[in-house]
């Protein structure tokens, strides 16, 4: 047997490995991520290194070949713990073992750090507020802004105020120059509120609180680390729960990283941790450049920090004592991969856990259907919050409108007269719209705007999609079929593709309401450092009348203004060509519609569908999670689809289509009790001149499905016909391919 092994990974040694024979008196102790003595160098001076691979494959001339010496003795070290993580996500996820290290492990590079500054505010309140009510006074938006947070916090870290808050550099130099502020460099990890201040900023738990945070930590103090998952509708106070684990973890001498989907990690989430643990906490971004990443998780293993708050990656914060991952917003497609290795945070969570003694808590207002079924199985302990916690906040009132009686009244607008009636309503009364148009799924999609029948695949019970040529096609099993010129269900000739789109309706609005101010948000309009961050702040500041997005506007800030929100084409997205189209569909109406009403005044939404009684849209006005969940784990069960199942994507890939189709038609892999669909063309068969075919396994057991993809991978190495095909893999994937 061979050993791979990194000999120092505090350097950018990733690609480089070296090979060593295994004695036979180690055969049996070594495992990949075990610290290990080998002679190096000339000199063949003794240094430790990381086991990432152990293979029966030598890779130069044994004779030449030097042994292992001896395991390293002594605690399960970080870089370790890194390594066994990494070679997790690649047997579970796929991928090569450099690509998992490269995830789990950043890379030091020397750019110089930024410097870091705060702003801090340099005139009495009193004054402040003064100045406050004259910005006001003179619609001077951006300064009001400032002036606001700095009366709040009085002293804000530099990046928040020009990223989060959107404060331009002219806007700053004015406040400096008039000395309403200074700037002081090297303090940004300062805490910014003082001591007295942050214990009246603690809550009086409820009691739905309490009972959980109580069963957390008393598993937590005897030594039971679990997965919790806590469903609690947004504003039922789960943040506050989060802060009161972790505090309980801190006093403990333990580390906590709490991931949250970067969209929602605004100002003021931000703030809330910093204010309850001050300069313990770090952030994480994708902003952050590497050798910013390689400092923030320097300073978290040499115990500088506790909290790491941030996306995915910052799961891979190297504490040394981790003791507890919360995972907000669980639900959120951000959680997996888009790159190799596509990898799910809360999978590798729950694996980094169990290597550490920790526990993971997992929230949202509409849980994931893999993570309720886990739930009520019994594989995590199931929490739950049924109140809001703050009194003065109700719940919207959800109207559902039938697109299809629109198109017969003769309405051919994209607003129904109820929603127009409402937005001219809101205008008046001078409190802000949002527009939701749901995009996904709106790529090639046939619907019958008379009835809103949607042409399905026979066999999968998934929407086809239109192609060049003039064919139908379902992503899943390659199914075709000519396009219909009229609906087989109304006989109506207003049958195509949808079309659509946030710029559409921006002109729409501006036709509809000529009076209002209008932002638009779109990948168009927030490219960018902080693009989306910028144009929601704008909109919170009531910079804008209406907001029209995509599902970009549905996270993040709280708008106490917004008191309508308009969704246009609700059931668009039920149709996305992939069998979690009704769990997205409702996780976003549901949280669309959840932006109406934070403040006092109560809140509107009208949600505009064709199929208006579809289950998805119907539990989602009447926001009953359990009852969608009821009905969708039913067309789960009966069709073999995740969480109820598993299943394996395989994408093949190709610059020569010749090729491609011979190797895909040579994979040859069946088992037994596995399902295999395909091969077809993947939904983009052709794109930057790349030809693209997709397979896909299901079977119960998620073991089987590795076990497909290493021989799979075994097979594309010893296959010549592989030569230019590459081969990726998807396990339970979140969109259609
Ligand atoms: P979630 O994370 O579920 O959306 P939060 O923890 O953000 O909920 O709480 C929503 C609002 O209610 C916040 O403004 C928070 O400060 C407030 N809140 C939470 N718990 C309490 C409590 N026990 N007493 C009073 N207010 C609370
Ligand atoms: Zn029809
Ligand atoms: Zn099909």
């Amino acid at each position: 047997m061979y050993a791979d092994i990194i000999v120092d990974i505090s350097h950018d040694k990733l690609d480089k490995t070296f090979q060593y024979q295994v004695p036979a008196a180690l055969a049996e102790r070594l495992v990949v991520g075990m610290q290990v003595n080998v002679p190096f160098g000339r000199g063949n001076r003794l240094i430790t290194g990381y086991i990432v691979n152990l293979t029966d494959t030598a890779e130069f001339d044994t004779a030449r070949m030097k042994e292992i010496h001896s395991v390293a003795e002594g605690k399960v070290p970080i870089g370790s713990r890194m390594i066994r993580l990494a070679s997790f996500i690649r047997a579970n996820y796929g991928g090569s073992m450099n690509q998992a290290l490269k995830t789990v492990i950043p890379v030091k590079e020397s750019v110089k750090a930024r410097e870091k500054k705060s702003i801090h505010l340099n005139i009495p309140k009193e004054e402040a507020k003064q100045l406050l009510s004259e910005f006001e006074k003179k619609h001077a938006a951006a300064r009001a802004r400032l002036m606001k947070s700095l009366i709040e916090e009085e002293i804000i870290e530099y990046e928040l105020v020009t990223g989060k808050l959107n404060i331009s550099g002219v806007v700053l130099r004015y406040f400096e120059e008039q000395g309403f502020i200074r700037t002081e460099r090297e303090e940004l990890y300062r805490n910014p509120v003082k001591e007295q201040e942050r214990e009246e900023l603690r809550k009086t738990l409820n009691q739905e609180q309490r009972y959980i945070t109580d069963c957390i930590l008393d598993d937590y103090g005897r030594g039971v680390y679990k997965t919790y998952l806590i469903k609690g509708i947004t504003g039922s106070g789960k943040t506050e729960v989060y802060l009161s684990v972790i505090e309980a973890v801190l006093s403990q001498g333990k580390q906590a990283i709490v991931l949250i989907p970067e969209i929602s990690l605004t100002f003021q989430t931000v703030m809330r941790f910093y204010k309850r643990f001050g300069d313990v906490v770090a952030i994480m971004h994708s902003r952050l450049s590497k050798g910013e990443r390689y400092d923030q998780f320097e300073r978290a293993k040499k115990g500088l920090i506790q909290i790491m708050i941030g996306p995915r990656s910052a799961l891979f914060t190297p504490f040394p004592n981790l003791g507890l991952i919360v995972i907000d917003e669980e639900h959120e497609g951000a959680y997996k991969s888009e790159n190799v290795p596509r990898y799910h945070a809360v999978g590798v969570a729950k694996e980094l856990a169990a290597l550490c003694n920790a526990s993971v808590i997992l929230g949202s207002a509409t849980p994931s259907v893999d993570s309720y079924y886990r739930a009520l199985r019994g594989e995590y302990r199931l929490l739950t919050l049924n109140e809001r916690a703050a009194v003065d906040a109700a719940l919207p009132d959800v109207t559902v409108v039938d697109l299809k009686e629109e198109l017969k009244n003769g309405n051919r607008s994209i607003f129904s007269r109820k929603l127009q009636e409402l937005i001219k309503d809101r205008l008046r009364k001078k409190q802000q719209t949002m527009l939701f148009i749901n995009r996904r799924g709106y790529f090639g999609l046939i619907s019958c705007r008379s009835c809103g029948h949607v042409i399905k695949c026979p066999h999968c019970d998934i929407s086809l999609t239109s192609h060049k040529n003039n064919r139908l096609v379902c992503h899943y099993c390659g199914y075709t079929t000519a396009m219909v010129q009229t609906c087989p269900q109304c006989g109506s000739k207003y049958i195509s593709a949808l079309r659509g789109g946030t710029q559409m309706v921006e002109e729409a609005a501006v036709r509809a309401f000529p009076e209002a101010k209008i932002l638009r948000m779109d990948t168009d309009t927030t490219k960018g450092k902080d693009g989306h961050e910028k144009i929601l702040a704008a909109f919170a500041a009531g910079e804008a009348d209406i907001l029209v997005g995509t599902q970009m506007i549905v996270k993040g800030h709280d708008y106490a203004n917004v008191t309508l929100v308009g969704i246009l084409a609700a059931d668009i997205s039920l149709h996305a060509g992939d069998y979690r189209a009704a769990e997205r569909t409702f996780q976003l109406l549901t949280q669309a519609a959840g932006r109406a009403g934070r403040g006092s005044e109560r809140g509107e939404v009208v949600i505009q569908a064709y199929d208006t009684e579809n289950f998805a849209i119907e539990t989602a006005a009447k926001q009953d999670y359990d009852e969608f969940y009821n009905q969708e784990i039913l067309y789960r069960t009966l069709l073999d689809y995740p969480p109820v199942s598993n299943m394996l994507l395989v994408k093949f890939s190709s610059r020569y289509e010749e090729r491609l189709i011979k190797a895909v038609n040579t994979v040859k892999i069946t088992k037994e009790n596995v399902t295999i669909i395909g091969p077809c063309d993947a939904a983009l068969y052709k794109a930057d001149d790349i030809f693209n075919k997709v397979l896909y396994y299901k079977a119960e057991a998620y073991e089987t499905l590795t076990g497909i993809k290493d021989e799979l991978e075994q097979f594309a190495k010893d296959n010549d016909d592989f030569q230019y095909v590459s081969v990726q893999f998807d396990f339970n994937p979140m969109n259609a391919y």
